[in-house]
């Protein structure tokens, strides 16, 4: 089984995600909790590439590739092994956030994203992809107050924004109106969340899906 989470910055999808994966952990099912861009020491290195506010010189074109070629490495080895393993796979973003960021955000063609995309993963598509929805200013003052570690190469302080996450505003709308877009697309796919909820709620409506899906 292959779950995908999605959603604006800020959305608390990676809090959701943990908490999934306490729960299988709590259940005994096996699983594996990886994330995108990332999830491989090659996909790390592509990670800190991508996202380093000092690289404010990437092409639009370059991130496109650079994120497929993380997913690429990402899918092949970690990816389709844990699958064909058994093992429930929670992975925090995949293509549908290629197409929101890069198509929508970007402006770049949606069908070209799609296309490098299938490319880069041998189309491989979730099973059920959970999508946090939060609106661009609920996003970013959730951001401003995060706490923990600052991620190497990525961000100077825990607090700081990455790269992308740095965007304006007008950006992340258009992010926002592009996974509502890939949703009208997908529903059978995806689950739509509404990410304004407190944690509790979030996670309870994951939960109600989720669950109905293993049984
Ligand atoms: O999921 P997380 O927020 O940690 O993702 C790291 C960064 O990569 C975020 O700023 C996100 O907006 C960005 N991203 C992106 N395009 C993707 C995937 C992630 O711009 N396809
Ligand atoms: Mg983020």
């Amino acid at each position: 089984l292959f779950i995908t989470f999605e959603g604006p910055d800020g959305s608390g999808k990676t809090t959701q995600i943990q908490r999934l994966a306490e729960e299988l952990e709590h259940r005994h099912r096996p699983y594996l909790l990886t994330r995108e861009p990332g999830g491989t020491k090659i996909g790390d290195k592509i990670r800190t590439i991508i996202l380093n506010p000092d690289h404010a010189e990437l092409a639009d074109k370059t991130e496109i590739l650079l994120y497929a070629a993380s997913r690429s490495q990402h899918v092949t080895e970690k990816i389709v092994p844990a699958v064909e393993e058994g093992k429930i796979v929670l992975c925090d973003r995949f293509v549908d956030a290629s197409i929101a960021y890069q198509g929508y955000g970007l402006g770049e063609s949606i069908d070209t994203v799609k296309q490098i995309n299938a490319f880069a993963t041998n189309g491989l598509t979730p099973d059920r992809t959970y999508l946090i929805d939060v609106s661009p200013e609920t996003g970013r003052s959730r951001m401003k107050g995060r706490s923990g570690e600052p991620e190497e190469g990525v961000t100077r302080a825990a607090n700081d924004l990455d790269r992308i996450e740095m965007r304006a505003l007008a950006y992340h709308q258009r992010v926002r109106e592009g996974f509502h877009a890939i949703y009208a697309e997908h529903k059978s796919r995806i689950c739509l969340i509404n990410g304004e909820q407190d944690h509790d709620h979030v996670f309870h409506d994951i939960v109600d899906d989720f669950f109905r899906l293993l049984d």
